[in-house]
C-alpha cells in the first residue's frame, strides 16, 4: 500500500508558506499587502508563495471590489473544504471518528462498536473500513485526507509512537500499526488533546494562555498547556493529578495506592460510592436537581474532593482557567456555583479571588477534535507547541 506520508511537507515547502497560510485562515478573506504587512514580508515574496498555495488548493484569488475607482486589490480567500483531517478516540468498548475540513467542521462522524477490548488491529481495520465507505460516500479523494490522528487514554510519546496504557506494565508500540492506514498517523494522550482543542478553537481560544483540561471520566487526567504550550514533563507523564493521594488510608485506587484523586471524582467513583448501592451518574444528578436529600448529601461529599484536588492545581500553577471537560462535563453546570464558592472560600486566604473554573464547551468531543487538529499542526504552524 501507499502510503500518503509527509503530504503537508511536500504540499507547503516552507515557513513562509505556513504563516502566510495560518494568516488568511485565521482572517479568511484577506489582500497581499495584509499580509505582506502582518508578516513583515516583500510582496514579491507573499505573491510567490499565494502562487503556490492557489496551486496546492488550499486558497483562491479573484478581484475585490474599490470604491475609490482604482485597481482593485485581489482578495485572497482561504478554502476550509480543500483538505481534511481525521480524529479518532480509542476507548475500552468502542471508537469514536471523525472526518473534519480545515476549520473542524465535521463532515462524518460514528462511534464504531469496537475499541481497545478487542485489541488494537480490530480497532485499525474498523477505522479503515469506515474510512473506506465514507470517503467514496463523501466523493474524497485519499490525497486529500492530511492525516490521522489518535487520541488515547494512556501515556503517550508521540514521536517513538509507544502508548503507556493505564497500569501496564510495558509500553505498547504503535508504530508497527502506522502503516495500516493510508495517512500518516499522529498519537497523544486524550487530555492533552482536550487542552489542545480548548485552547484552538473552544472556549480559552484567543483568551487564555495558560489552561488545565480536566478529563473526568472512567479515570481522570489532565492537560496542562502553559504560554500556549502542552506541558508534557520529562516522560510525557505530566498532568496525572488523579493519582495524586487527598485522603491519607483512603479509598483503594486502580492504581493499587490508597486516597488518590480519581477514587474520589472519577465517574464510577461517585456511581459506585453511591448509599446504598451503584447508581448511574445521570440518576443521580437528576435526583440532585430536584433536591433530594441523599444525592444532595453524595453530590456535596463530591464537590468536597473535587475542591480538594483543583485547589492542589490551583496552588501549583496558578492558570488562567481550570476546564471540566469528559463525562463530568455534561453535569458539572449543575454543581458550578457551589464548587467555586467552596474553592473561593479555601483559597482566600492565599489567591486573590478569580474565577477560575470552567465546563467545557465542546463537552465530550473535545478530545477527539484534538485529535482531528493534529494532522494540521505542522500545516497551520501550529507545530513545536510542547515545552
Ligand atoms: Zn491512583
Amino acid at each position: 500500500m501507499i502510503v500518503l506520508q509527509d503530504l503537508s511537507q511536500k504540499l507547503i515547502k516552507n515557513s513562509n508558506q505556513r504563516r502566510i497560510l495560518s494568516l488568511v485562515r485565521q482572517a479568511k478573506k484577506t489582500t497581499k499587502a495584509e499580509i505582506a504587512k502582518c508578516l513583515k514580508l516583500s510582496i514579491p515574496t507573499v505573491t510567490s508563495n499565494i502562487t503556490l498555495l492557489e496551486e496546492a488548493g488550499f486558497l483562491r484569488q479573484s478581484e475585490g471590489a474599490d470604491s475609490t475607482g482604482g485597481r482593485p486589490p485581489a482578495v485572497i480567500e482561504f478554502l476550509g473544504d480543500s483538505y481534511y483531517s481525521v480524529g479518532t478516540e480509542i476507548k475500552w468498548e468502542s471508537t469514536d471518528i471523525i472526518i473534519t475540513d480545515l476549520n473542524y467542521c465535521c463532515v462524518a462522524r460514528q462511534e464504531l462498536a469496537v475499541g481497545l477490548k478487542a485489541g488494537m488491529g480490530s480497532v485499525i481495520q474498523a477505522m479503515e473500513d469506515w474510512l473506506e465507505r465514507s470517503i467514496a460516500a463523501l466523493q474524497l479523494p485519499a490525497e486529500k485526507i492530511l492525516g490521522v490522528g489518535f487520541s488515547l487514554h494512556g501515556i503517550v510519546d508521540e514521536e517513538s509512537l509507544c502508548i503507556k496504557f493505564p497500569f501496564a506494565d510495558r509500553w505498547f508500540d504503535f508504530s508497527r500499526y502506522k502503516n495500516r492506514l493510508k495517512w500518516p498517523v499522529f498519537l497523544e494522550n486524550e487530555a492533552n488533546l482536550g487542552a489542545k482543542a480548548e485552547l484552538e478553537i473552544g472556549l480559552a481560544a484567543r483568551e487564555a494562555h495558560d489552561i488545565v483540561f480536566l478529563s473526568i471520566n472512567q479515570g481522570v487526567g489532565a492537560g496542562v498547556v502553559i504560554s500556549d504550550h502542552l506541558y508534557k514533563g520529562r516522560s510525557s507523564g505530566a498532568g496525572e493529578f488523579g493519582h495524586t493521594v487527598v485522603q491519607n488510608q483512603g479509598r483503594r485506587c486502580r492504581c493499587g495506592m490508597l486516597g488518590c484523586w480519581e477514587a474520589y471524582v472519577s465517574v464510577p467513583a461517585l456511581e459506585e460510592s453511591y448509599p446504598g448501592g451503584r447508581r448511574p451518574a445521570a440518576e443521580i444528578f437528576e435526583s440532585y436537581e430536584r433536591g433530594e436529600a441523599a444525592a444532595v448529601r453524595h453530590v456535596d461529599e463530591y464537590i468536597h474532593f473535587l475542591g480538594l484536588g483543583i485547589r492542589n492545581i490551583m496552588l501549583i500553577l496558578d492558570p488562567d482557567y481550570i476546564i471540566i471537560g469528559g463525562e463530568m462535563s455534561l453535569y458539572a453546570h449543575l454543581f458550578q456555583d457551589k464548587l467555586s464558592s467552596v474553592l473561593q472560600e479555601s483559597l482566600r486566604p492565599i489567591h486573590p479571588l478569580r474565577h477560575i473554573l470552567r465546563i467545557s464547551g465542546l463537552k465530550q468531543e473535545a478530545s477527539l477534535l484534538g485529535a482531528a487538529m493534529l494532522p494540521l499542526e505542522s500545516v497551520f504552524n501550529l507545530n513545536n507547541r510542547i515545552l
